[in-house]
């Protein structure tokens, strides 16, 4: 069936438990959009998005970038258990460490999210198109993997929004996580292991719990063989937490293939 890509992004929205992800395409596993690759150097851009009313304070987006700290590094131990390099460079988007939007975006995990924030906020932040950013950040830092962090000052639904290679370049190639302070109904949030599953799904990861897209058998089936899975499940247990043989081979870590990870990719159950 063909499908624009409107209908794909739509059709692509996974979330639970307070976390989505935009879902790519078959066999555009790690090498497509901004985060290209989750091995070697890695630029992490972050902006701190706001409403003029409610800003965020010092204090508050020390706590993020803490968090942010953490999960990096968690991500490190993890590619190093399975022989891989991976080094974080954070930096701020730019000058402004704020951004104020009029309309703060909203995430409520019902699949019709906008989808295109980093391109508003790029050009926000002077550049023509995600693309252009993408190049012109590429070219300034020598970084070929880069991603964004939205921290939004709003409750709510995290979501990644992935590029795959049928998307438009110009609105989506940068690779960004919409990150939120809280949850909407003021639950604890692991935001830590929040971050490193939103980041794992820039390149490639698969959501291994019950949404429209995966079954609630895959679900078993994934505590069955991958517990400690954070794809599986967040927590702020973060040293209880892995990136187990499924996910390792999905960001290519693992060359590893086994057959049953197929069974896992995930498709669109909701009719
Ligand atoms: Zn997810």
């Amino acid at each position: 069936m063909k499908t624009g890509w409107k209908t794909e992004l739509l059709l692509v929205l996974i979330f639970f438990l307070g976390i989505f992800q935009l879902y790519a395409q078959p066999n555009d596993r790690w090498h497509a959009g901004s985060a290209k690759d989750l091995n070697g150097e890695v630029l992490t851009l972050y902006v701190f998005l706001e409403a003029t009313a409610n800003p965020w304070t010092e204090e508050e987006k020390q706590v993020k970038l803490i968090e942010l700290s953490i999960a990096q590094q968690w991500l490190i131990t993890q590619a190093n258990s399975w022989d891989v390099p991976l080094e974080f460079s954070t930096k701020p988007l730019g000058k402004a460490a704020s951004l104020q939007l009029e309309n703060i975006p909203t995430g409520s995990g019902s699949g019709s999210e906008r989808t295109d924030w980093a391109m508003e906020i790029l050009k926000k932040s002077g550049y023509r198109n995600a693309r252009q950013a993408y190049r012109k950040i590429s070219r300034q830092t020598g970084f070929d993997n880069i991603q964004l962090i939205i921290f939004t000052k709003a409750g709510g639904i995290s979501y990644a929004m992935r590029y795959a290679k049928n998307f438009r370049k110009r609105k989506f190639f940068m690779e960004s996580v919409l990150l939120y302070q809280c949850y909407d109904n003021d639950a604890p949030m692991p935001v830590s292991a929040i971050i490193a599953h939103e980041i794992l799904h820039l390149y490639g990861a698969w959501d291994l719990y019950t949404t429209y897209a995966q079954t609630a058998d895959r679900h078993q089936k994934a505590q069955e063989l991958f517990p400690d899975d954070i794809m599986l499940r967040v927590g702020y247990e973060l040293n209880d937490l892995k990136v187990s043989d499924l996910t390792a081979w999905l960001v290519g870590w693992n060359n590893s293939e086994q057959p049953i990870f197929e069974w896992f990719r995930p498709a669109d159950f909701r009719q």
